[in-house]
């Protein structure tokens, strides 16, 4: 069976394209992912507890709560979702196949939304305090900790740019990064080394989230690598800005990435360079990240194929 569309991810961009196939009538399929390169079905809001900048509850809503909306929506008009991972694709020819294991769907169009996750450190202590203090998401987060003093790590742009974001909320915010140096370009260096409300632990690596025991971030075990000398930082909160892995492990072989490992699409457009493959949502993005800045990339994505698909005489 040749399905029109096949989505593949199900984030805010999976489930955004979903419902507008949907409602074209293209009756399309949603693989939404098992475990998709360390991702869970519903995307990096489904880590998330409080969202309070997704526009319409304006009493806020938690991640998976609004994933949930997403996803009852999507099916209210028809959207077929099947919980799996899709490990190899074939984009050599139409109709397009997708597969799972030993079972293969095939489509004329593919939409992928397989977004990013956030690089952590690594630390148990870091994974048991997440959502409890520990964040990977300023904007998301930042507003839980006004006027309280927080550590961000990391030593690029995103680091930068999460700081600065946290020093018009917080009473102090202090960067720790592994070297002397940011990677940072010169422009958000400068802006972040001379804000009065930032301050800096060079050569530092953290090597312990306080307090798993309290359930609650109370501050962070440091080491500075050049000294061995070992110190508490007090924090309400830890925010990791190390970078993000978009998940585009099995579309590697098909479509362009950039230099970061984000997927290619057209200028203004979610088309990639496989005529009838889409991209939205994180795995294409690196610069906005935001939940309604993919349910907008995921919403053209659907109307693109369904032009697409018109166009190609395939509806
Ligand atoms: P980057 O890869 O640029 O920086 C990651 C930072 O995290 C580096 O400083 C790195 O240290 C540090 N790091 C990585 N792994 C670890 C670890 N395990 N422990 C401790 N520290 C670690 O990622 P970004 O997310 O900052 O940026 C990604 C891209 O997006 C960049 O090209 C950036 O320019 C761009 N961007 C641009 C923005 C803007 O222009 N406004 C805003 C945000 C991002 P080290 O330096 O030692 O490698």
């Amino acid at each position: 069976m040749t399905r029109n569309v096949i989505i593949i991810g199900s984030g805010p961009a999976g489930l955004t394209a979903a419902i507008y196939a949907a409602r074209a009538n293209l009756k399309p399929l949603c693989i939404e992912g098992h475990m998709m390169d360390g991702m869970i079905p519903g995307g990096q809001l489904m880590i998330t507890t409080e969202v309070e900048n997704y526009p319409g509850f304006p009493e806020g809503i938690t991640g998976p709560e609004l994933m949930k909306h997403f996803r009852d929506q999507a099916l209210r008009f028809g959207t077929e979702i099947i919980t799996a991972d899709v490990d190899r694709v074939d984009l050599s020819a139409r109709p397009y196949k997708c597969y799972v294991g030993e079972d293969v769907y095939e489509a004329n169009a593919v939409i992928v939304a397989t977004g990013a996750s956030a690089r952590w450190l690594g630390l148990e202590s870091e994974k048991l305090l997440q959502n409890r203090g520990v964040s990977a998401c300023a904007t998301c987060d930042g507003y839980f900790f006004r006027e309280q003093d927080v550590c961000v790590v990391g030593g690029g742009d995103t680091a930068m740019e999460e700081a600065l974001y946290l020093a018009g909320l917080c009473r102090s915010v202090t960067v720790i990064h592994r070297r002397k140096e940011l990677r940072a370009s010169k422009i958000m260096q400068e802006r972040a080394l001379k804000h009065p409300k930032i301050s800096f632990l060079w050569d530092s690596v953290v090597e312990e989230v306080l307090d798993v025991a309290k359930g609650e971030v109370t501050g962070v075990r440091v080491k500075n690598i050049e000294t061995g000398e070992v110190s508490v930082k007090e924090c309400t909160g830890l925010f990791i800005a190390i970078g993000h892995i978009p998940s585009t492990k099995v579309f590697r072989d098909w479509l362009d990435t950039d230099e970061l490992g984000y997927l290619v699409t057209k200028p203004d457009s979610t088309a990639t360079k496989i005529d009838g493959v889409f991209a939205c949502g994180d795995v294409q993005d690196h610069v906005f990240r935001q939940a309604v800045t993919a349910a907008g990339t995921g919403c053209m994505a659907a109307i693109e194929a369904e032009r697409w698909l018109a166009a190609n005489g395939l509806l």
